[in-house]
């Protein structure tokens, strides 16, 4: 791999929360002043966004520039035409994030924390995660020669287990899922993994040099919209990642002058937690609460979620498992079959359509953040069809 180097377009790093100007370096636990105050809250970067930005090179715009590590990005965006119809909104359109090589999301974030981290000469990336951000890191640390521990539970879904495992990453099994945010804290402070993601809690954000990498969704929004710019982009969402990304992204387009007003950004969960906190709840509590849409699970809010609705105007919404079943039969049965977590988006869009909060003049776009060739369905052996 040739020797990564830092954007020159990055001036520094600012809290997302205070607003403090920090330099470039890694801060796995966000800003040093804000969490000295308890309020962790991460950092993002600051871009000067001259006259040579152009979002429709997405690539050359990121904490890493350059080409694409396994071909992430440049996700389509898919026209779902039936299914505004019937929620009754004036367009919708998916982000298929499922494209991705190892086929969600993550993998936007894994390609510049591997250059990260070469740079800084680490030797061991490590992830706590039981689903696609384990999986992703293994596929990117194999690809940059770096190793990589994937910090789990005992109960990881085999699909992920297979193919973590194949990448030649190591999986680490803790008790429970707060517990692997504890090894991997013990770890990274002392100095022998570089962390991809969050280990304190209260959380902050992943990784500001991996959560850079989700900007992208925007600028190529931008581009594949041209004229009909979204009005409304539905998230799926556990602590903001993929939410703050991508409102610092459309941001940078406002602040180059590229738009005039944001498209909103709406956070759906799978249970209240964002949610309790815009009705007054402490962002630090824990908010438990079960379901099956499991890249969308555990019990708190980071900071950048908040800052992303706020930025942008958006609502978060709670949806209920059963009704996101149906909703990922639908998508389906639209041709897009998303993880369950994913298929989230299109139900969220349908509360915020009966709640009035989405209008039926809107653009709606949602962030299908993972396919569902990854799920685990248990059949019995097909019948067979008599040839007589
Ligand atoms: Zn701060």
């Amino acid at each position: 791999m040739s020797a990564a180097q830092l954007n020159p377009h990055v001036s520094a790093m600012r809290c997302i929360r205070c607003d403090a100007r920090h330099p470039v370096a890694d801060y796995y636990e966000g800003c040093p002043d804000c969490l000295s105050t308890g309020f962790p809250a991460s950092l993002a970067f600051d871009y000067h966004l001259s006259a040579t930005f152009d979002p429709l090179r997405p690539e050359q715009w990121l904490a890493y520039p350059g080409r694409p590590f396994l071909g992430e990005g440049r996700t389509p965006l898919i026209g779902l035409t039936r299914l505004a119809e019937e929620v009754g909104v004036r367009s919708l359109s998916a982000k298929y994030e499922g494209t991705n090589p190892t086929g969600s999301h993550k993998d936007r974030m894994s390609a510049l924390l591997v250059q990260r981290a070469s740079d800084v000469g680490a030797v061991t990336v490590a992830a706590a995660s039981s689903g696609n951000a384990g999986v992703s890191l293994a596929a990117y640390a194999a690809r940059a020669g770096l190793k990589c521990v994937v910090v789990t539970t005992p109960k990881m879904s085999a699909n992920w287990r297979r193919a973590v495992e194949m990448h030649g990453a190591e999986l680490l099994a803790t008790a429970t899922a707060e517990e692997r945010w504890q090894l991997v804290a013990r770890k990274a402070r002392a100095g022998e993994w570089y962390p991809a993601t969050n280990y304190l809690t209260p959380p902050v954000g992943s990784n500001p040099f991996g959560v850079d990498g989700y900007r992208a969704i925007a600028f190529e929004l931008f581009g594949q919209s041209r004229g009909d710019r979204p009005t409304d982009i539905l998230v799926p969402t556990s602590r903001g990642d993929v939410l703050w990304g991508v409102a610092q992204g459309w941001h940078d387009l406002r602040k180059a002058g590229l738009i005039s007003e944001l498209p909103r950004v709406h956070a759906v969960e799978p249970f209240p937690r964002i949610k309790r906190v815009l009705k007054g709840a402490d962002f630090r509590d824990t908010f438990p609460g079960g379901s099956a849409l499991v890249s969308l699970g555990g019990t708190t809010v980071a900071f950048q979620a908040l800052a992303a609705l706020k930025l942008t105007g958006g609502s978060a919404v709670a949806v209920d498992e059963q009704d996101v079943l149906q909703d990922q039969s639908a998508l389906a049965r639209a041709g897009l079959y998303l993880e369950l977590s994913s298929a989230s988006a299109l139900t969220g869009l349908r509360t915020l359509a009966r709640q009035g909060i989405i209008s039926p003049a809107a653009h709606v776009v949602l962030v299908a953040t993972s396919h569902g060739y990854k799920e685990e369905a248990r059949y019995e052996p097909l019948p067979v069809t008599s040839l007589k």
